[in-house]
């Protein structure tokens, strides 16, 4: 890894797409041979694809270094009578890395509560995934001032079902809801402040697996305004929507992380 791949704070930035309910085999296709062929920094890059195209993905990723997530999980272990539910070691068993959990879209269209989000999270490490665990506000919330209580109370679920322990091989993305494709970020200062707040409740309890979190920051991210958000302590990547489906931009993201 090149030293410019590290931030000062040791933590290897990674950069996630996650592509929703987009994309078809063809349009896939193309979006991961651009990746894989423009793919040139140091930093991680992490593809979250929708269930049904993960093993094709999986296939064209095949020699590289980019590596593949899921958008959820089922909070269900092994197998069973679980209609339509995709459990971690399916999702292992085709190649993923990661599971993306409590993303807001599944907290507020899908109504998933914070228990919910919890047994995910300890699902996805069951089956050996890295959980990336979604926590944010909606405008609401921000506005009247509720921001830290409702980080607050979305890491402590986690937390108290999980314990510390199952920080250190997590990861934890800021994504404040009024952010999320809407083209409105929030700024650095604000991102920076809900991640130094999210890494001081781990390090009440453990400082060596605070400072090894990874904390992303979600929120139309944009190759744009990378730079500026990936530049603060505690920010160490991005998870992005949109810009994800657009390869150049996607790397012009990457690229600002693997600047850092
Ligand atoms: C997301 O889907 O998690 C997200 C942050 O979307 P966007 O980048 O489009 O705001």
């Amino acid at each position: 890894m090149s030293a410019a791949t590290r931030a000062s704070s040791g933590r290897t930035k990674l950069v996630a797409g996650n592509w929703k309910m987009h994309g078809s085999l063809a349009s896939i296709d193309a979006l991961v041979s651009a990746l894989v062929a423009g793919k040139k920094g140091g930093a991680k890059m992490l593809l979250c694809a929708p269930y049904p195209y993960l093993k094709t993905v999986a296939d064209r990723l095949a020699g590289s270094d980019i590596l593949l997530g899921s958008q959820d999980v089922s909070t269900r272990i092994g197998s069973g009578a679980f209609t339509g539910e995709v459990s971690g070691a399916m999702l292992a068993d085709v190649g993923c890395r990661y599971a993306i959990v409590g993303h807001s879209e599944r907290r507020t269209l899908f109504g998933e509560s914070d228990a919910i989000v919890a047994e995910k999270f300890k699902a996805a490490q069951q089956a050996g995934l890295v959980p990336i665990l979604c926590v944010g506000e909606t405008l609401d919330e921000r506005e009247a001032g509720r921001t830290e209580e409702v980080v607050e109370r979305q890491m402590k679920a986690v937390l108290d079902a999980a314990g510390v322990a199952a920080f250190a091989n997590a990861v934890v993305a800021y994504e404040p809801v009024w952010a999320i494709g809407t083209g409105k970020t929030a700024t650095p200062e604000q991102a920076q402040a809900v991640h130094a707040q999210i890494r001081s409740m781990i390090a009440r309890q453990d400082a060596t697996i605070a400072s090894g979190l990874v904390i992303l920051y979600g929120g139309s991210v944009k190759g744009g305004n990378a730079a500026e958000l990936f530049a603060m302590e505690d920010i160490d990547g991005g998870l992005v929507g949109g810009a994800s489906l657009d390869a150049a931009e996607f790397l012009k993201i990457y690229d600002a992380a693997s600047a850092r």
